[in-house]
């Protein structure tokens, strides 16, 4: 199959398990998830599924893609901040519904990857960092600016990280798997109603990788490690 009637396969079946959001079905529609995929698994880059993406990391399954996205309400004057870029597709579907789109990945050589794929794809609207994404986006790069919308793409043990919470605008919504690895994760939907008021919504059991603290260093790669990146 061609990779454009794949993706055409691939939003019927969006349709079908209940995302009917246009917007967000055409973004993903824009998006070419072959693109994200390591080579060894490109036969599986139109499935409904995760795929592992190297260093222990996946790209979250389509569905779960759409459903977060779709839960944010995203508007066309938002500016959105992702924790965990990974593969960068969560983030390249939200620069077609934002008007800007910052990401964080602990894992610099994921963030290497995802930037060329982002120069690629001409999607100009995206600002990456590497660093730890727990702590929020660096006061001084982002003039102390909050966010309309964050989403996490990480599972976080316990109550979600305070610098987050605080770096969202009132009126905002984060969307946040909490719970233990091996453990049923919930999907949680945060809306900030003033400074020390949050709304929460239990939206769905799902499955991601944790959310880590701190960043790994440079020298904690192995040849074979990085090599799994393109392989
Ligand atoms: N959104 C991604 C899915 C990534 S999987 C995609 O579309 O492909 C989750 C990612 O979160 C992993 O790459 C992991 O390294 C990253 N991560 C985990 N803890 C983090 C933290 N504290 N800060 C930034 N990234 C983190």
């Amino acid at each position: 199959m061609t990779p454009d009637a794949s993706i055409i396969r691939l939003i019927i079946g969006l349709r079908q398990a209940g995302i009917t959001n246009t917007d967000v079905l055409s973004a993903m529609e824009r998006t070419p998830r072959d693109f994200f995929i390591p080579p060894h698994f490109q036969d599986h880059a139109y499935e409904d599924q995760a795929v592992p993406i190297g260093l222990g990391q996946t790209i979250s399954q389509p569905y779960i893609v759409a459903y977060m996205t779709d839960k944010l309400q995203i508007e066309k004057t938002h500016t959105v901040l992702e924790i965990g870029t990974g593969s960068g597709y969560q983030a390249a579907v939200l620069a077609q519904l934002a008007r800007r789109v910052y990401t964080i990945e602990r894992h610099k050589p994921l963030l290497e990857l995802a930037e060329q794929r982002f120069n690629e794809l001409k999607l100009r609207n995206i600002t990456t960092l590497a660093g730890d994404g727990m702590k929020g986006w660096p006061a001084t790069q982002q003039g102390g600016q909050s966010f309309d919308r964050i989403i996490v793409t990480a599972s976080c043990e316990g109550e979600p990280p305070v610098a987050l919470l605080a770096q969202l605008k009132i009126g905002g919504m984060m969307i946040i798997p909490v719970g233990a690895q091996g453990q049923t994760q919930n999907l949680k939907l945060y809306k900030k109603e003033s400074e020390e008021v949050f709304g929460v919504q239990n939206l769905l059991p799902v499955r991601f990788v944790p959310l880590l603290p701190d960043v790994p260093r440079n020298n904690s790669y192995t040849q074979e490690d990085l090599e799994e990146l393109t392989a």
